[in-house]
């Protein structure tokens, strides 16, 4: 196992921050998607992030040409042996995430660490079935990851005493809050959350205009209201956290499922990463 080496799979929002964020801190970084056009646009996506910060005088341009000789794009798990943390970003579909976890732990050393981005689904779930359940946390970034400074770190009941410390050991020069949660459906920020957007949609829905809710929440002091901020998740993401709450929560009408936001998922428009959503590009 290389102490220096980053496992990341998924590389879409999230995946391709989370890949900047440790290329940055130092790590050489093992990247792949299970779609091929992720892959091939992984790296200009990565140097248009990594100019803009360079235009904006908080890069060099040798750094920048340091950070992306960091990242390599590889053609699956399989080809993940050397890492010491490996961290998934794909879609949030259990099935999906534990076929991932089964394929890496094939091939990763007994000290490595699997970790999840998940936003809602329970790391115990996810755990179950896998050769050595205790090494897999939740570790959860914020959008855009190279920004949000939070990152939350979920242990679940048979997390193995030798893996937190590891993480955290792993995670010190990449500069993040780390904030230990518990490992209940949303943890806690997306948790929170549900009833910030819900009560939005809801008044969305009684008539109410999703661009002067947001204007009233950002007059009021909050840094994004709740269109922009489901615009800058993506309305799937959104949809799909906010479902698998739901379901956790037995039907809890706190996290109920508006059909505004379904049929937001539904239209294909999903915010800014299709160019169009509740609010963007206004
Ligand atoms: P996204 O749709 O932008 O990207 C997902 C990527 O995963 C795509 O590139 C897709 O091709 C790839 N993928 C799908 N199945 C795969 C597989 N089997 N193997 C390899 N790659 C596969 O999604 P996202 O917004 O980046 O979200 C990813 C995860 O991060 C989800 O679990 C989500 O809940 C979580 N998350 C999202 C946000 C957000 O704001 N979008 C914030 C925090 C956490």
């Amino acid at each position: 196992m290389d102490p220096t080496a980053i496992g990341v799979i998924g590389l879409g929002t999230m995946g391709i921050g989370i890949v900047q964020v440790f290329a940055s801190a130092g790590y050489q970084v093992l990247a792949t998607d299970s779609q091929a056009p992720a892959c091939a646009s992984a790296n200009h996506r990565l140097a248009a992030a990594l100019a803009s910060r360079v235009q904006a005088g908080k890069l060099t341009e040798t750094d920048s040409i340091a950070i992306l000789s960091r990242v390599r794009v590889v053609d699956g798990p399989a080809r993940m042996a050397p890492v010491a943390l490996a961290i998934e970003a794909v879609v949030e579909d259990l099935p999906v995430k534990r076929a991932i976890f089964s394929a890496l732990e094939r091939v990763i050393a007994p000290d490595s660490i699997l970790a999840s981005n998940t936003s809602s689904l329970p790391i115990a779930q996810m755990a179950e079935g896998l050769a050595c359940p205790g090494r897999l946390v939740g570790l959860h970034f914020f959008n855009p990851a190279p920004a949000m400074k939070l990152v939350e770190l979920v242990a679940h009941a048979d997390t193995a005493p030798w893996v937190l410390p590891q993480v955290r050991a792993l995670m010190k020069p990449v500069g993040k809050t780390l904030i230990d949660c518990p490992d209940r459906p949303g943890f806690i920020v997306n948790r929170c959350a549900r009833p910030f957007y819900g009560e939005a949609l809801a008044l969305l829905e009684e008539g109410r205009s999703a661009a002067a809710m947001d204007a009233a929440m950002l007059a009021a002091g909050y840094r994004l209201g709740p269109f922009s901020l489901i615009d800058l998740v993506g309305a799937d993401i959104n949809l799909a956290a906010t479902e698998g709450l739901n379901r956790a929560m037995g039907g809890h009408p706190r996290y109920h499922v508006f059909a505004a936001l379904r049929a937001q998922a539904a239209s294909g428009n999903l915010g800014r990463k299709t160019g169009k959503g509740f609010v963007f590009p206004d």
